[in-house]
């Protein structure tokens, strides 16, 4: 199974379950599919962008990824990075 492939089944999961404000067992289960599938995003590599002379992270816009060393992670908030397609 992909990243992708279980970010979708945990999106599915939690339409699913439906969401019931007064439950504090659904709002524990919505948050935790949340932060799942934040965790699953960061660690699936994304590319940077490119722009005003720096590589920028794609996914918070830290603008200081290092092109040399070709960093694996961004150092702002933990994205994977995927410098080559
Ligand atoms: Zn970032």
């Amino acid at each position: 199974m992909t990243n992708q492939e279980a970010i979708t089944s945990l999106k599915m999961l939690k339409l699913f379950t439906g969401y019931d404000a007064k439950s504090q067992i659904t709002l524990t289960l919505h948050i935790s599919i949340d932060m799942a599938i934040e965790a699953l995003e960061k660690a699936t590599p994304k590319k940077p962008t490119f722009s005003d002379n720096n590589y920028q992270c794609s996914s918070c816009g830290w603008e200081y990824l290092d092109d040399i060393t070709l960093q694996k992670h961004c150092e702002h908030c933990g994205q994977c990075l995927k410098w080559e397609e």
